[in-house]
């Protein structure tokens, strides 16, 4: 209802606090939200978790008539309008998953103005069915989720997506918002032409993620590095781990699940129903490990996925950043972990190099890749180095491995020479594990038989150990001074560059080989506060588990996933102040009027048990 009375602003404050439970927007939410409630069409860039639902869910309930969102992930509609209707909002969704008499229904209430916000698959609000229910709905708004399935480039191109210039058409008084989570100026310029949305303005948000700490670890027994960061890190937890194959994937999961950890896989090459089915669980269950190709992906709007691991170097930082993007979308601290090593810089190579696409492809496949092995060479921060390459210049986070830790870096120059001359003596046909073993003086059988135990290079590395040696041949391949011969088996040779430091004109900085990084260490505490750490005690640690094992009983009895309830940050919030009435529970995040209606007895009793 329009009362004059009352700002846009305060309104906009009211819902989200009374509805939602928040106490402010956040970032650019109270602009976007002012704008879109006024009516004007809006283009927002924000990165997942950024908070993107909130900028036409609050305007959906402010402006007068129901909220049209586009959204091509049905899979997830039934979960996220049974988020909303926990909050009291009156949501439902159109798609293929209904009856035709449920579909009906949905109809029948829409065209009557009794719902807020209605959920549609593009192909389904491109019927003429579904346009004409629309002519006869009062509308607030058009919501397009997911805007750069439009872009004909991308990876998640929608054909249907093409035609939702029909809204502005059909429908020019309706205010339309467009959401993407892919930063690119090119997808956004594809957006903004193909949506017809020359007039709307455009919000860019920062693409941090100040939730994720982001750890690269020196790659020595994959698995066993996994599985010590799986259960020191993460017991229990909700994640990711990602592998280059789906050999990999299937024996990865297998191993996981042999040392008790709840892993299920996930590749292209398994049967549609096994596979829809392992996602279901991921998505519904508490606390799945999902061991996957980056065929998973798209789709996963897990808001509580605790960590993503890499087992395997992804291609580009871009791949990086949208694989690790999926970890933290509540906002609470969450982990980017990878294990790298030589290996996998020989492995994208030899990709990049072997793929049938043309000379301009590799060439710029190759200076990706280079940015990303800058990336895990880097000393320096992290994150730093990550927004740097999204055009974001920003100050050392205090939340990754090297603020946290900072790595070591030594004078190579002499075992940079030691090992070039290796390579060199040896006739740049051997890979690093037969250098290595030529360099530390182990006389094995296939040194003996070429006959390099008689080198005058032999043995003059003894002084560093195998795994020193191993963050030398990778750095200098990382750093371009060696390069890998994929026509004869990945055999080291040396680059132009490497004559500078031979002659010893050019010296070389590397960092220390670190197998683990101590990623326990406590953050400063402003980093904890960018990263959402609510520090527990002992008491509210033991509360937080108690009102989990509390999500889950209710979750289970009501059929929905356990975020639907409350989201881990509000349980957190809840286990460190431990409210001790309806009224100081209320002033928790994420609690609004209906949830404190609902759960709000059963949460003040559970604190006042655990006293
Ligand atoms: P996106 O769609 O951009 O990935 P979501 O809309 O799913 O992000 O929001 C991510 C998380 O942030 C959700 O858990 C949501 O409840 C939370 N969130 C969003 N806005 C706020 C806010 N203003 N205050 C507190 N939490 C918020
Ligand atoms: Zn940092």
């Amino acid at each position: 209802m329009q009362t004059p009375a009352i700002s846009l602003r305060e309104r906009t404050l009211a819902a989200l606090r009374d509805v939602f439970g928040h106490a402010a927007f956040r970032g650019p939410q109270a602009e976007i939200v002012e704008h879109v409630s006024a009516g004007g069409d809006a283009l927002v860039l924000m990165p997942t978790g950024g908070g993107k639902s909130l900028c036409y869910q609050v305007p959906s309930l402010v402006r007068p008539g129901t909220g049209v969102v586009v959204s091509p992930l049905i899979a997830l509609m039934q979960d996220q309008v049974e988020a909303l209707r926990q909050s009291g909002v009156r949501a439902a969704f159109l798609n293929s998953a209904l009856s035709a008499a449920e579909a009906r229904e949905v109809e029948r209430a829409a065209a009557a103005g009794e719902l807020d916000l209605l959920y549609v698959a593009p192909e389904r609000l491109l019927t003429p069915r579904c346009l004409d229910l629309l002519a006869r709905t009062k509308l607030a708004l058009f919501a397009i989720d997911e805007a750069h399935c439009v872009s004909q480039w991308g990876h998640d191109f929608r054909p249907e997506y093409l035609q939702l210039s029909v809204l502005h058409e059909r429908f020019p008084g309706v205010p339309r918002i467009a959401l993407t989570a892919t930063a690119d100026p090119q997808t956004r310029a594809e957006i903004v032409a193909r949506l017809a949305l020359g007039d709307a303005r455009i919000f860019v948000s920062s693409f941090d993620r100040p939730n994720i700490r982001y750890t690269i670890v020196d790659k020595a027994e994959p698995r066993a590095q996994l599985l010590r960061f799986l259960r020191d890190e993460h017991p229990g937890d909700a994640g990711i781990v990602y592998c280059l194959s789906r050999k990999k994937v299937e024996e990865t999961a297998q191993w996981l699940v042999g040392h008790g950890i709840a892993a299920l896989p996930y590749h292209a090459g398994m049967d549609t129903e096994t596979r829809a089915a392992n996602q279901a669980r991921f998505q519904r269950e508490d606390g799945i490990v999902m061991v996957a190709t980056i065929a998973f992906g798209m789709g996963i709007d897990k808001p509580d996925v605790r960590f993503v691991a890499h087992l395997d170097l992804p291609k580009s930082i871009e791949g990086y950043y949208q694989e690790t993007g999926r970890a933290g979308r509540d906002g609470s601290p969450a982990d980017a972990w990878m294990t790298y090593g030589l290996a996998d810089v020989v492995q994208q190579r030899r990709l990049i190099e072997q793929s049938e696409a043309s000379d301009e492809y590799k060439r710029v496949g190759s200076a990706k890749l280079d940015a990303l092995l800058g990336l895990c060479e880097t000393a320096g921060c992290r994150r730093v180095r990550l927004l740097a390459y999204f055009g974001e210049a920003s100050e050392p986070c205090g939340n990754c491995d090297t603020c946290i830790d900072p790595p070591e870096t030594w004078d190579a120059t002499v075992a940079s020479q030691k090992a070039l001359s290796a390579i060199y003596r040896t006739g740049q046909r051997f890979g690093a594990v037969h250098l290595i073993d030529v360099l530390r003086g182990k006389a094995g059988e296939r040194v003996a038989r070429f006959g390099h135990d008689k080198l005058s290079v032999f043995g003059v590395g003894a002084d560093l150990d195998e795994a020193a040696w191993r963050g030398v041949f990778r750095q200098l391949v990382a750093l371009g001074f060696a390069r890998v011969d994929h026509e004869a088996h990945g055999a080291l040779k040396l680059a132009e560059s490497s004559r500078a430091v031979l002659k010893g004109d050019a010296t070389v900085e590397m960092r220390r080989s670190v197998a683990r990084a101590r990623s326990k260490r406590s953050l400063s505490p402003a980093a904890a506060e960018r990263a959402g750490v609510t520090a527990l005690d002992e008491r509210g640690h033991a509360l937080f588990d108690r009102l989990k094992s509390w999500r889950r009983d209710e979750a289970h009895r009501q059929g929905v996933p356990a975020y639907v309830i409350l989201h881990d940050a509000t349980l957190a919030e809840i286990a460190h102040r431990k409210p001790a009435s309806l009224a100081e529970l209320a002033l928790v995040g994420g609690i609004g009027a209906k949830k404190l209606e609902r759960y709000g007895e059963a949460l003040v009793d559970l604190v006042a048990s655990a006293a």
